[in-house]
């Protein structure tokens, strides 16, 4: 038999770089793209390309080849510091946009027929996210479309441009809607990282009886889910042959943002408080709805968030225990 191959594009990121490990164990030739090399693992992937997918160039150069299977993670991206304050809206919107035509393009014209995309549940509509105990991301909320960023804007035209290479040129792309994805060897510094993350590094930081600062009232809600099953979700989407989505992969266990907090306090096994301070927050509450992919791929997470949160926080823990010994 001969031996299956994958690209991933976005393989220096935190997904990507979790894809590259799980196709690799799973016996795929692939190559990865991205600007930079992933910060905190060592690729293994077995051809790394450092380059900009929004040279139309570069993309033709990476796409030389049909491959089984392609993953489109590349996006300008971050957590709420980065994409609700407005000042990388441009930067946001052109890169991604461009990233996303020049892929799928590439890809057309090669005549490879299977892309998928990951959109994100930043494209539901702002009005059914106001109240924290109650959102409604179910996948036909989506329009009349309100999305409370430009990251979301981008995420809705790239959906619809996926599709509509389905159904114009005959291409089986799959899109997926990730709703807060989090676990090791992800941003946890520096500006670009979520929630998860922000508050490991913070509570892993602070002594024993300090205060850790928390953005917002700490009330709005969310759901996480962890890498390893949305590598899970989306494997199986790609895979599909009658399924395209839009889909969401997330989890479905809610949770406020300072309960979160109390929750990596708890790990940590520390003494610590909160203190809820003004800063970008987002929506007011947003829990994934997964009736679609349950019924359509039988998919739903396997463990609580908890679980995940743990091994977060050790992973976090030990970063920073290894900056210091530096
Ligand atoms: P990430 O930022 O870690 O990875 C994205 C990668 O794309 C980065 O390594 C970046 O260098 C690369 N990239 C950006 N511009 C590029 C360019 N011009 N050329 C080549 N590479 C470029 O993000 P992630 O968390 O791994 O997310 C992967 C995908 O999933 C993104 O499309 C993101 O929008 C989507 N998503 C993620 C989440 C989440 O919670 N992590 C939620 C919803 C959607």
């Amino acid at each position: 038999m001969t031996q299956k191959t994958a690209l991933v594009c976005g393989a220096g990121g935190f997904i990507g770089g979790h894809l590259v490990k799980r196709l690799k164990a799973e016996g795929f030739w692939v190559r990865g793209v991205d600007v930079k090399f992933n910060e905190h693992a060592e690729t293994e992937a077995d051809d790394f390309v450092i380059g900009d997918l929004r040279e139309q160039s570069v993309v033709r150069a990476v796409v030389d080849r049909r491959f089984d299977e392609v993953y489109q993670l590349a996006a300008d991206m971050g957590g709420a510091g980065y994409i609700f304050t407005g000042e990388n809206d441009a930067n946001v919107m052109h890169n991604s946009a461009t990233i996303n035509l020049n892929v799928l393009d590439a890809c057309h014209k090669r005549n490879i027929k299977r892309v998928f995309y990951s959109s994100s549940a930043c494209m539901y509509p702002e009005h059914n996210q106001l109240d924290p105990d109650n959102p409604n991301c179910a996948e036909d909320s989506a329009y009349p479309a309100n999305p409370d960023s430009e990251y979301g804007w981008e995420k809705l035209f790239s959906e619809r441009l996926y599709l509509a290479y389905n159904r114009n040129h005959g291409m089986e792309c799959r899109v997926a809607r990730y709703h807060n994805i989090f676990g090791p060897e992800g941003t946890w510094e520096g500006g670009k990282e979520k929630a998860p993350a922000a508050l490991c590094r913070k509570v892993a930081s602070v002594e024993d009886g300090g205060t850790i600062e928390v953005w917002g009232d700490g009330l709005q809600t969310r759901s996480f889910l962890y890498v390893d099953e949305c590598l899970e979700g989306t494997i199986r989407l790609l895979r599909s042959d009658d399924f395209e989505g839009p889909v969401n992969i997330g989890s479905e266990e809610m949770i406020s943002i300072n309960d979160l907090a109390k929750m990596v306090i708890g790990i940590s096994g520390k003494d610590i408080r909160i203190k809820n301070i003004p800063g970008p927050e987002g929506v007011r509450g947003r829990n994934s709805n997964n009736r679609l992919i349950a019924e359509r791929l039988g998919w739903a997470p396997e463990q609580p968030l908890k679980t995940g949160m743990e091994t977060t926080f050790a992973w976090i823990s030990s970063e920073i225990a290894r900056r210091h010994n530096h």
